[in-house]
C-alpha cells in the first residue's frame, strides 16, 4: 500500500484536493482536522476538550491526532493506500506515523507540498468561512494564527521529507482543476 501526505498552510487546499485525489486514486482520505470536527458534532467529550483549542488556530495535543490516525490505519481496508491530509503537523507527529506505518510494512511514500501565497490564503479562509460555518476561519486573528503555527510548528517537516527525498513542491496557486491536475502528474510518477 502507498502512502502521501497532502501538505501545505491553511487555506492551501488540502480537504479540496484531497477528495478528488482519493477518489482518482482510490486511496483512504484522513484528515485530522475532519476527525476532530466529527467528534465536536458528535458532543464527545474528546471533542468538548479540543474545540476550544481548535477555535484559537492552536494545535491539538500530537497523542489525540496520533491515537486517531492509528485506529483510523487499522481499521480501513480496501484501498490502494492513505491519502494523509492535515497530519501530520508536527515532526514528533511524522515520526510517529513513519513508525505507523513501518510497523505495517509501509512508509511515507511521498509529500506533495502546496505552495500559495499569503495574500491568497487568507482570502481564500475568509472566503470560506461563508460556506463552512467554521469559527477558526471566521476571525482574522485566529486565520493569522493557524498561518503563525504552520510557519513555526509544521513547516519544519518539510526539512525533514526533503533529507528523506520525498518532498514534492506543487503550485497551490490558479483555479481548482489546474493544482488537481498538477497534484495527479506528481502522483503519476509514483503509482
Ligand atoms: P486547515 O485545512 O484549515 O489547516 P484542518 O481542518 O486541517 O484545517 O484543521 C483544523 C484545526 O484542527 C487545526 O487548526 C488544529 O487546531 C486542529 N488539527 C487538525 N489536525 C491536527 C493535527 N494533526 N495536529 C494538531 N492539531 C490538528
Amino acid at each position: 500500500m502507498i502512502s502521501f501526505l497532502i501538505f501545505g498552510p491553511p487555506g492551501s487546499g488540502k480537504g479540496t484536493q484531497s477528495v478528488k485525489l482519493a477518489e482518482k486514486y482510490n486511496l483512504i482520505h484522513l484528515s485530522t482536522g475532519d476527525m476532530l470536527r466529527a467528534e465536536i458534532t458528535a458532543g464527545t467529550e474528546l471533542g468538548k476538550k479540543m474545540s476550544l483549542i481548535m477555535s484559537k488556530g492552536e494545535l491539538v495535543p500530537d497523542e489525540v491526532v496520533i491515537e486517531m490516525i492509528a485506529f483510523k490505519i487499522d481499521n480501513s481496508k480496501g484501498s490502494a493506500g492513505f491519502l494523509f491530509d492535515g497530519f501530520p503537523r508536527t515532526v514528533a507527529q511524522t515520526i510517529a506515523l513513519e513508525n505507523m506505518l513501518n510497523g505495517r510494512g509501509m512508509k511515507i511514500d511521498s509529500m506533495l507540498v502546496l505552495d500559495v501565497d499569503h495574500d491568497e490564503l487568507v482570502k481564500r479562509l475568509i472566503a470560506r468561512a461563508e460556506l463552512s460555518g467554521r469559527p477558526d476561519d471566521k476571525d482574522p486573528s485566529v486565520i493569522e494564527n493557524r498561518i503563525d503555527v504552520y510557519k513555526s510548528k509544521t513547516e519544519p517537516i518539510i526539512n525533514y521529507c526533503r533529507e528523506k527525498g520525498i518532498y514534492q513542491p506543487v503550485n497551490g496557486m490558479g483555479t481548482i482543476n489546474d493544482i488537481f491536475k498538477r497534484l495527479s502528474d506528481s502522483m503519476n510518477k509514483l503509482v
